[in-house]
């Protein structure tokens, strides 16, 4: 039913094509009546007969009208409806060719003389054969004009019975059939080849809206968003501003990886349904592929575009609901508005996705408007990101190690790796400067199965009883194969496994996984020893070193030497130094710069120290020297200012 409805419609669309057809060109019938009229009113002249005079004005009459007609009327204006149009067609057409006809006939009855005869037969057989095919496209009004005009002229030769004209009449009617043939031709390859092309352009329009559209969500995609922005772009009125923002769920993947991509798409077909409603009307709501997603709206000012932001913020943090599970996604926003932030489109989604950038480092859940200055960030990092690669090959690397130093016996037990990088043109660089970036690009997978490496060999030439403690990013350990790098490091160093230490960070252990499970099973299964590093400053680290088989709790500086240490740091670290003994672990205090804050630390409990008090980090050889001193001397060089205060 509905592809029979359909077929109609084309049908419809087809047949309009082709009456609209008959209306274009008015100029050829004009030059087509001009003639008409001339024969006409020249043969009334000669015959000078008032019945043959009246049809003769009479065609007149009707070819003026029609060509007035032609003129006024345009096809493509809807209001016309297809029936209309064709039927005034039809009316003009029928009378003008009767006339024709009849004006030809009546001067083959009448013998009006050859001269009159031959000039109105041979035109009105003219126009009756070439209007049929002029009109093949709707061959009822075409094969009806030539009817119109032939019929007459055979029914004349008859009526007047000379063997000529009865042999013309005879003849009549196989030129009528030859033009029903050609006509007939004509049309349906006409009607063929328009239908064929409005088929492609309904194909078109289809494949066209498909290419818009994200098949999980049915929301825009990003070609979709593209094309709607740039609409935007050019209608805003002049008042008011373009916001761009892009979204990024701050959850997704987790949901992904938990619960399967079922559970994924809907989690995302959900977030397409809150973003619809909550945007204003006239907005696009985009999926960019994966979790995130683009909205571009018209707003009158930067008030009104953050308040929206806080309104999707506030909607996508609702926790939904699936199968009696919920989830709470959340979501972070880069917003761009235009003019302020650009004024084409690529420059604007460059700048959304910069802020967004920004949004996610500052924490989740929360919404950046773009900033010039994080253009130069971006261009900072991928500087770095480039030079960093290079500098592995090019040695530009190196490891500085820092004691650990027991705070009894003032000797040093551990050193801790501590990767440097002196650029030749920028100088000393420090880990925080070069470390974040290698973790967002992926590079510190490389950077630190080197630093493991190099670490393990130079700790292979020190005294058996002294270790080296090695830092590890989040992504090192989620590397496939992390585990067995590690172990062919030791290998490759000679270096027993129980001489390792790997300091790891809580965010290490919030994105909980059994890839991290695994990872320290494995290598403490092997003798490989864990430290706890930056103790204090994450949210519920007792829970971890009740789960993880840590050797060592580092205290993070801010407790020792930061603005506000004082009764209540020290209750903490001692606290901690008290659990510390009780679950057998050691406790190191980070960032001891003055003897007194090396005093305070001892008595609160701790057993071990490190910071500028007793070394800054220094490259091997002298990490070296420090040790053959200390052996050598007969106790602790670089305790001796320990010593002398405690
Ligand atoms: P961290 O693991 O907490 O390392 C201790 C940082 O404190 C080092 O900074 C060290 O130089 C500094 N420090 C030591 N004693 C003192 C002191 O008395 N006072 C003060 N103010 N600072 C002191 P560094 O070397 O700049 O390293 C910064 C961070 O970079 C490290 O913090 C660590 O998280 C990361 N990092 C360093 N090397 C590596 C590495 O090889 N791999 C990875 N993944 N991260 C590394
Ligand atoms: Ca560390
Ligand atoms: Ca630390």
């Amino acid at each position: 039913m509905s592809r029979k409805l359909g077929a109609d419609a084309m049908n419809e669309q087809v047949r309009r094509t082709l009456v609209s057809s008959l209306y274009t060109q008015p100029s050829s019938l004009a030059i087509g009546a001009f003639n008409g009229i001339l024969v006409s009113l020249a043969a009334a002249w000669f015959v000078q007969n008032a019945v043959f005079t009246a049809v003769a004005v009479a065609m007149t009459v009707a070819a003026l009208v029609r060509v007035a007609v032609a003129f006024a009327i345009n096809p493509d204006n809807a209001r016309h409806s297809t029936d209309k149009l064709e039927t005034i067609y039809e009316i003009g057409a029928f009378a003008y060719a009767g006339l024709f006809g009849l004006l030809a006939g009546m001067a083959i009855v009448m013998g009006a003389g050859a001269g009159v005869e031959v000039l109105l037969v041979g035109h009105a057989l003219c126009y009756g054969t070439g209007i049929s095919a002029r009109n093949a496209g709707r061959p009822v009004i075409a094969l009806g004009q030539m009817v119109l005009c032939f019929v007459p002229i055979g029914v004349g030769g008859l009526l007047e019975g000379s063997a000529g004209y009865l042999v013309m009449a005879a003849t009549i009617p196989f030129a009528m059939l030859a033009m029903v043939a050609i006509t007939s031709n004509t049309f349906l390859t006409i009607y063929q080849s328009i239908a064929h092309a409005q088929a492609s352009r309904t194909m078109a329009t289809k494949m066209e809206r498909l290419a818009r559209t994200d098949v999980v969500t049915g929301l825009a995609n990003r070609a979709g968003l593209n094309h709607a922005l740039v609409q935007a772009i050019m209608n805003v009125p002049r008042e008011r501003q373009i916001a761009l923002f892009w979204l990024d769920l701050d959850r997704f993947k987790e949901v992904n990886d938990l619960l399967g991509h079922q559970t994924g798409d809907r989690v995302l077909a959900k977030t397409a349904d809150r973003l619809q409603s909550v945007v204003p009307a006239g907005s696009t709501v985009s999926r960019f592929g994966g979790d995130e997603f683009v909205i571009v709206s018209e707003v009158d000012d930067r008030a009104a575009c953050e308040a929206l932001a806080v309104r999707i913020l506030d909607d996508l943090h609702r926790p939904m609901e699936f199968d009696r599970e919920q989830l709470e996604v959340g979501c972070s926003i880069g917003i761009a508005l235009m003019p302020e932030d650009g004024e084409d489109a690529d420059t604007l989604l460059q700048h959304a996705d910069l802020a967004l950038y920004d949004a996610k480092m500052g924490g989740r859940g929360r919404s950046r408007f773009f900033d010039p200055s994080m253009t130069r960030d971006l261009a900072n990092r991928r500087e770095i990101e480039a030079e960093l690669r290079a500098a592995i090959q090019r040695d530009e690397l190196s490891i500085f190690f820092q004691p650990i130093v027991d705070l009894q016996t003032g000797k040093i037990r551990t050193f801790e790796a501590l990767v440097r990088w002196f650029h030749p043109v920028k100088g000393e660089l420090r880990p925080d400067q070069f470390i974040p970036v290698a973790e967002e690009t992926g590079v510190i997978v490389t950077l630190g199965n080197w630093i493991t490496k190099q670490a393990a060999k130079v700790c292979a030439g020190w005294p058996e009883d002294v270790t080296v403690a090695v830092n590890l990013s989040p992504l090192q350990i989620k590397a496939p194969g992390a585990a067995l790098g590690i172990m062919a490091a030791l290998r490759e160093a000679g270096l027993a496994p129980h001489r390792l230490e790997l300091e790891i960070t809580e965010s290490v252990l919030v994105d909980d996984n059994s890839a991290t499970e695994r990872f320290i099973g494995d290598l403490s299964a092997k003798g490989v020893r864990f430290a706890m590093d930056d103790f204090g400053t994450g949210y519920s680290s007792l829970g971890y070193i009740n789960k993880y088989p840590f050797s060592k709790i580092k205290v993070d500086r801010s407790f020792v030497s930061g603005p506000d240490i004082g009764r209540k740091t020290q209750a903490i670290i001692h606290a901690v130094a008290e659990l510390g003994s009780q679950l057998d672990m050691e406790i190191v205090a980070e960032g001891l710069e003055k003897a007194e804050q090396v005093e305070s630390v001892r008595a609160a409990g701790c057993t071990l120290g490190q910071g500028y008090y007793f070394s800054r980090a220094v490259p091997d050889y002298l990490a070296a020297m420090l040790l053959a001193q200390e052996r050598g001397e007969h106790g602790s060089a670089i305790g001796r200012g320990l010593q002398a205060t405690g």
